[in-house]
């Protein structure tokens, strides 16, 4: 409503400034003529003059109405260069502030929705640099006046820095202009005011900062150099420290590109996820389901059994699945790849330069132009009293430990309600141990939605889990043989209750931490805090050191660490023509309990959290012909969409393979493809993939013209006659 008056108003000004005719009155000839008039005027009562002439000037910029030139000359012409300077300073800069107010009111909301994704990258740069730019903007006189208002208004730069850059940065410029009208009389043109010469100066004047700052850049960077001695030649174009996903990636592109690159790994190739993580974990998830469904016969019309199994072969499996997949990340493959493959603790000695411990006990140096850290992470263990004693295991030792039993642990304590101790605690639930998880926070999956963390609370008590959330450990205990966890629970009554829960295991999965110790990160200097402090390139403090993957974070999930090792390989090898930065805005993740959940941008929490306007779509996966013929009918496709339009924000999907599901939706939120675009893609019948046509369906019926759809009800009722 206020945003339609003011709109209103502007026209209504607008139209009357040219209807009445006022425009022919800020023409060069029309001031020579008037000239004396208002040198009468102003002598009579000069305050008024002034006064008048401030609001007229600050009316014409704030309504971006042609003249501003006009008025400048005119200031100088009547006033003089002092009191003129004055006067057109302060009433431009204030009119120009309100002309970026009325864009930024009426303009800037539509034009953030509509084009958001691709004016992140302005708005970043506005955020950093945008008082240079607006500074370079207003020195070179050749970019009109109001239409740097106008653009302003649309980004996000403050109105306080607009103000003040605009007074300084135009003040050369209007200096010139007044000057110019002191002498009305001599001038021909506009066009003569700003010579070629002075147009130059100007230019040269506005892109100082901006060459200023590059240089200070440039002084800094050689300036964190300066205590190391740079080698005259390298031996290698990158070295890449770990073979996890980051790093096998990494030195993967470096090697199809040509370069000569070192991977170096200390312990086994494959890093976490291979080894420790994603496919041990997915491969005992897969067995403990099927465990579930024998269990569960009767859903598929079978006789319920009870699953009669060997542990120890459930734990054989899982490492025969490593073995299986090993080849991809080794040695070998890499080596065939054009890969230098060092096996050995590398350590950076100084910023070219990487010592390697090889595992045959020799050591070497090398030196590398650009050196890639891919040192991952590792679980982290909580400080709390007693637990050394008790002992537990971790997801770096669970699978061998586990491995020599027989049967799965009967009383098996889970520490943490993250995605891996849901997966963990859920898995030996099926397999029969008796398991307790605990975890802190109100709710187990704390970054999903609440109701996700409902249903995952619901799906692993089915299984037999006892998921106590709100529960804090505070120490461990040995009573003979028996091991204890004391943990505390604050009552609704306020009254602090404390349990003590016996158990055989104890699996810690309360978190990972980055390795950040003991390869020379201390003594180069290097910024560390909770990961490597990386600027948008994955640039280290030292621009040829970077860091991909766990150690860099901000996700901790094998496809980001592939993700990010592109941006650190590319930027290393190519960072002297461009270096791209890196691009966080579309990344999807899975949780494997069962139902899965699987998620890529916004949900509700966030959208709410940051206040985003968004319309959430939901479609019920016990509605899926699939589903149903396959007994797993449960879960939902919910869908973000920015309001009235069908642009995807997020999506979180819970439901037998969601994170397969998951992928058309990334891909369409990545390549900018709506709901109806999905709507109208074709989907194979019976598929669960129909979940997300449906999904899409679901908006369209709920965004449908009704009143298009009541004319074609009256339209074809009369067709019928
Ligand atoms: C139980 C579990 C389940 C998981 N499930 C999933 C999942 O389903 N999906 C998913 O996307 N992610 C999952 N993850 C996370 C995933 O494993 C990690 O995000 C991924 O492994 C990170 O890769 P990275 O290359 O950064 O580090 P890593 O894989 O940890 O590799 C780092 C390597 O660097 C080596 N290294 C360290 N220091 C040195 C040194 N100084 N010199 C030489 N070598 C060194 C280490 O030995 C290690 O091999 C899971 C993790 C766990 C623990």
């Amino acid at each position: 409503m206020k945003r339609a008056l003011l709109i209103t108003l502007i026209l209504a000004l607008t139209v009357s400034f040219f209807a009445f005719d006022l425009h022919h009155y800020l023409t060069l000839e029309s001031l020579k003529q008037s000239q004396h008039e208002f040198a009468e005027l102003n002598a009579q009562s000069p305050l008024k003059v002034a006064a008048v002439f401030f609001v007229l000037y600050v009316a014409v910029t704030a309504l971006s109405l042609p003249g501003a030139a006009i008025m400048t000359l005119a200031g100088g012409a009547l006033f003089g260069l002092a009191e003129g300077l004055l006067l057109v300073s302060f009433a431009s800069s204030i009119g120009a502030t309100l002309a970026f107010l009325v864009s930024r009111f009426v303009l800037r909301d539509w034009v953030q929705n509509r084009f958001g994704d691709k004016l992140k990258t302005i708005n970043d740069g506005i955020a950093k640099d945008g008082a240079l730019y607006l500074f370079t903007l207003r020195l070179v006189p050749v970019f009109p006046f109001f239409l740097i208002n106008l653009l302003m208004g649309l980004t996000s730069m403050r109105t306080v820095t607009f103000y003040w850059v605009s007074q300084i940065g135009m003040f050369a410029g209007t200096l010139v202009y007044v000057n110019a009208g002191t002498q009305l009389g001599q001038l021909e043109s506009l066009s003569g005011i700003l010579s070629p010469g002075i147009i130059f100066s100007f230019a040269l004047l506005g892109i100082f900062p901006l060459l200023a700052k590059k240089f200070i850049g440039w002084v800094q960077k050689r300036r964190v150099y300066a205590k190391w001695q740079r080698p005259a030649k390298y031996d290698r174009n990158l070295i890449v420290i770990g073979g996890g996903a980051a790093g096998l990636v990494s030195s993967y592109i470096a090697a199809a590109v040509k370069a000569k690159v070192t991977l170096i790994e200390t312990h086994k190739m494959g890093g976490d996820c291979l080894n420790y993580g994603c496919v041990p974990s997915k491969a005992l998830i897969k067995s403990a389901k099927l465990a579930q469904q024998i269990r569960n016969g009767e859903h598929y019309g079978l006789n319920t059994q009870h699953p009669d199994f060997s542990f120890r072969k459930v734990m054989a499996r899982v490492h025969e699945v490593i073995s299986a997949v090993a080849p991809h990340d080794s040695v070998e493959r890499y080596t065939g790849l054009g890969v230098e493959v060092l096996e050995g603790y590398a350590r950076i000695t100084d910023p070219w330069t990487v010592e390697i411990k090889l595992t045959d006990g020799s050591t070497q140096k090398l030196t590398s132009r650009s050196i890639v850290i891919a040192t991952g992470a590792r679980p982290f263990v909580p400080p709390l009293p007693g637990l050394d004693e008790v002992g537990y295991v971790t997801s770096d030792t669970l699978w061998s430990t586990f491995a020599e039993l027989d049967t799965p642990p009967e009383r098996l304590v889970v520490l943490g309600g993250g995605p891996i101790g849901c997966e963990l605690a859920q898995s030996f639930g099926r397999l029969g141990s008796q398991v307790t998880q605990i975890e802190m926070a109100p709710r187990i999956m704390i970054r999903e939605d609440v109701e996700i963390s409902e249903m995952a609370k619901a799906s692993l008590s089915a299984d037999g889990v006892e998921v106590l959330t709100n529960h804090k450990a505070i120490r461990c205990e040995t009573e003979g043989e028996q091991k204890f966890i004391v943990v505390e629970h604050d009552r609704p009554s306020n009254q602090t209750e404390t349990r003590r829960i016996e158990f055989d295991a104890l699996i810690c999965a309360v978190g990972r931490s980055a390795r950040l110790k003991g390869f020379g990160l201390e003594e180069l200097g290097i910024p560390t805090q909770r990961t490597v402090t990386t600027n948008e390139y994955l640039e280290t403090l030292y621009p040829n050191i970077y860091a991909a993957g766990d150690v860099a974070g901000p996700y901790q999930f094998t496809h980001t660490a592939a993700h990010q090792a592109w941006y650190a390989a590319v930027n290393a090898l190519f960072g002297d023509f461009k270096r791209f930065r890196v691009d966080y805005s579309v990344i999807p993740w899975a949780t494997f309990i069962e139902p899965e959940v699987a998620r890529v941008g916004l949900n509700e929490q966030e959208a709410n959290e940051q206040g985003i306007a968004h319309e959430v779509t939901k479609y019920g996966i016990d509605d899926l012909d699939r589903a149903i013929a396959d007994s797993t009918a449960h879960g939902f496709v919910k869908v973000l969409t920015v309001p009235g339009k069908d642009k995807i924000l997020g999506v979180t999907i819970v439901g037998e393979h969601a994170g397969d599901l998951l992928a058309e939706f990334v891909l369409a939120m990545k390549h900018g493809l709506g709901l109806n675009k999905i709507l109208g893609t074709i989907h194979t019948y019976p598929t669960l993939a129909e979940a997300n046509k449906y999904a899409a369906g679901e908006w369209k019926r709920a965004h449908a013209p009704q009143q298009v759809l009541a004319w074609l009800g009256r339209y074809h009722a009369w067709k019928r006659g």
